[in-house]
């Protein structure tokens, strides 16, 4: 069974679907500092947290190399990965 993130989820299946990622659940659990890690099918392995200031940021990770430091999280950014993942 594929699990997907909340992001890539709305994607595939639109909101018929409860996603087995809720980023926005993920991260309302997590404390400033903390990060999560959730291999989605759409998107991939991702490290998602909070920074120490408490905004969203999110680590991708390729082919098992994750990518040089993390960036503010955005939906754009998952939907950026999906397309690529996609499109391989
Ligand atoms: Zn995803």
């Amino acid at each position: 069974m594929a699990d997907f993130c909340s992001v890539c989820n709305e994607i595939m299946f639109g909101d018929k679907v409860v996603p087995d990622y809720d980023l926005t659940t993920i991260l309302s659990d997590l404390q400033p500092g903390q990060v999560y890690h959730l291999l989605c099918e759409g998107c991939g392995m991702i490290y998602y947290g909070k920074d120490y200031q408490g905004q969203p940021i999110v680590l991708f990770v390729k082919d098992g190399k994750p990518e040089p430091d993390f960036v503010p999280f955005s939906k754009e950014l998952i939907i950026e990965k999906f397309n690529e993942a996609v499109n391989e």
